[in-house]
């Protein structure tokens, strides 16, 4: 696995994964774009997440709903009233930090300082940073006292009170621009979940349990966007709704932590670099009786939150529900006299109309790249001393599947052996195979290396019967990207050879 951000950082760029946005004006912080490579890799885990979840449940059904919507949607989800984090301003110069980023961020003691002023238990960063939002102008005081820097400046600041900064991107919608004609940008994919919820019900007669899976952008105006990937403002997420009956939530809590660490276990990413956090009561989001963070160790950043499985309770379809007084919620749910549709479903055995809870595993896709790539990132030491970089990335996520690489590219005889070969691999429908002919094989075989292709497909002059051993015509090199191994195949048993493998 990878030891450092900063080498993952390079091989993306280097290797055409992932790039700065807007890069040719000075970047954007925060968006990212996804390069050759990168497209690959991200439609790979994106199909896989799909395929476990989607296509082999028998209780699941898609979704793509439209990114921005509605204003009323975002304030009866309560995103328009809680979605934020606090913020505080360098008064000196300006600049906006999230406040327990800033905090977190400083050198050894002065976190504990802050704590002390604060009359907060300095092990407890959660509590702190609570403590700092409950007293602001207290906690304006302690960051100053505490000697608090600023991380672009290097010198202490002169901090404002912490304040809550609302993170949705708003934006107008048609011409006219009259106070209500404004949308926000989805900032998580599960709300077009919840305001589909009857028009799926209905379209597929679905009774209960059943899931509702849906993969999309979702946006987020972070105070600050930071460390690669890993915090962007523009994301994209990976989350299925499952709905179950009330009082059978805890099992499905269960069942979807297994099956999510199983998944992660797939693509690459062991059982035993996540640890499971069960956050703490004081520490849940408004919406959650129980949550699950999986905690991901990346490089440099330690563990972090890869995905997290939430029980919402019936908070959800309770807030976007109309005749919300006659249903029996269990949630603490805001009035809602803007909604136009009653969403419940039969209960199973009573027939009676019920509002479903809901377990929801939401998972970011440009986390899961990082934590692949981290995973896949080997550097080995070869035989003959040299160093290589292999991505040994599960075949099924490789972003290029087989190199096709004709030995002689001014060899009519060879090239079109290599095109044909080309044309026919790439009918398996197993993902993206190239034909390479740019530089020597040596340069080749160490680029596929470093962006973790399982198989170059070498056709030479033996294969063309123009070698030393004719035994060799009609078959070709093919080179295993972890063993190094070579191994003559005929051409006419290629496609099989390779199906086996890459399954
Ligand atoms: P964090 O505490 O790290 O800000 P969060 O708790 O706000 O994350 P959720 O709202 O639970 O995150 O979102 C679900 C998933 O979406 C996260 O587990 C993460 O994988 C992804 N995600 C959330 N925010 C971002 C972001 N700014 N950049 C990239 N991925 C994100």
């Amino acid at each position: 696995p990878a030891t450092s951000m900063e080498e993952l950082v390079s091989l993306c760029k280097r290797r055409g994964f992932i790039f700065q946005g807007s890069e040719i004006y000075g970047g954007l912080q925060g968006f990212y774009d996804y390069g050759p490579l990168g497209v690959e890799l991200k439609n790979n885990i994106k199909a896989a997440w799909w395929r476990t979840n989607v296509y082999e449940r028998d209780d699941m059904e898609g979704l793509d709903a439209s990114i921005i919507m509605h204003r009323m949607v975002l304030r009866h989800s309560g995103h328009e009233a809680t979605f934020s984090d606090p913020m505080v301003d360098n008064k000196k110069n300006g600049r906006r930090y999230r406040l327990d980023h800033l905090v977190k961020d400083q050198k050894e003691g002065v976190q504990a300082k802050v704590a002390e002023l604060m009359g907060a238990d300095p092990a407890n960063f959660a509590a702190l940073v609570a403590a700092l939002n409950a007293n602001p102008a207290q906690a304006s005081a302690a960051l100053k006292d505490a000697g608090v820097r600023d991380p672009f400046s290097g010198e202490v600041g002169d901090w404002t009170e912490p304040r809550p900064f609302n993170m949705m991107f708003k934006t107008t919608i048609g011409p006219v621009a009259d106070e209500d004609s404004y949308g926000y940008l989805r900032p998580e994919t599960a709300q077009g979940i919840f305001t589909n919820f009857k028009n799926v019900v209905d379209s597929t007669s679905r009774r209960l349990p059943f899931g509702i899976a849906q993969i999309g952008k979702a946006f987020r105006n972070e105070i600050t966007p930071r460390n690669f990937i890993f915090r962007v403002r523009e994301l994209e997420q990976m989350e299925i709704e499952f709905f179950c009956v009330p009082g059978t939530d805890e099992e499905w809590h269960e069942h979807w932590l297994e099956k999510r660490l199983k998944w992660w276990e797939d693509q690459g990413v062991p059982r035993s670099k996540i640890e499971i956090l069960d956050v703490p009561k004081e520490d849940l989001a408004h919406y959650s009786k129980r949550t699950y963070d999986l905690m991901y160790d990346y490089p440099t950043l330690g563990h972090e939150e890869i995905e997290g499985i939430a029980n919402r309770t019936d908070f959800d379809l309770g807030s976007h529900t109309k005749a919300q007084s006659e249903l029996g919620l269990v949630a603490k749910v805001e009035e809602n006299a803007d909604s136009i549709a009653k969403l419940t479903i039969p209960h199973p055995e009573t027939n009676k109309p019920v509002v479903p809870f809901v377990i929801e595993p939401s998972a970011g896709v440009d986390r899961a790249m990082l934590a692949v790539l981290a995973e896949a990132f080997t550097k080995e030491t070869l035989e003959n001393g040299s160093e290589r970089i292999v991505l040994k990335l599960k075949p099924h996520l490789a972003p290029i599947k087989v190199a096709v690489i004709p030995l002689a590219r001014n060899r009519e005889e060879i090239t079109s052996v290599a095109r044909a070969i080309k044309a026919e691999l790439q009918g398996l429908g197993l993902g993206r195979v190239l034909y390479e002919d740019s530089g020597n094989i040596g340069k080749a075989y160490r680029r596929h290396d470093e962006v973790g292709t399982p198989y170059c497909v070498t056709v030479d002059f033996d294969t063309v019967g123009k070698g030393e051993d004719p035994a060799l015509t009609d078959t070709v090199t093919v080179r295993d990207r972890d063993t190094l191994g070579q191994e003559r195949v005929k051409i006419s048993e290629l496609s099989a050879w390779i199906r086996e493998r890459l399954r």
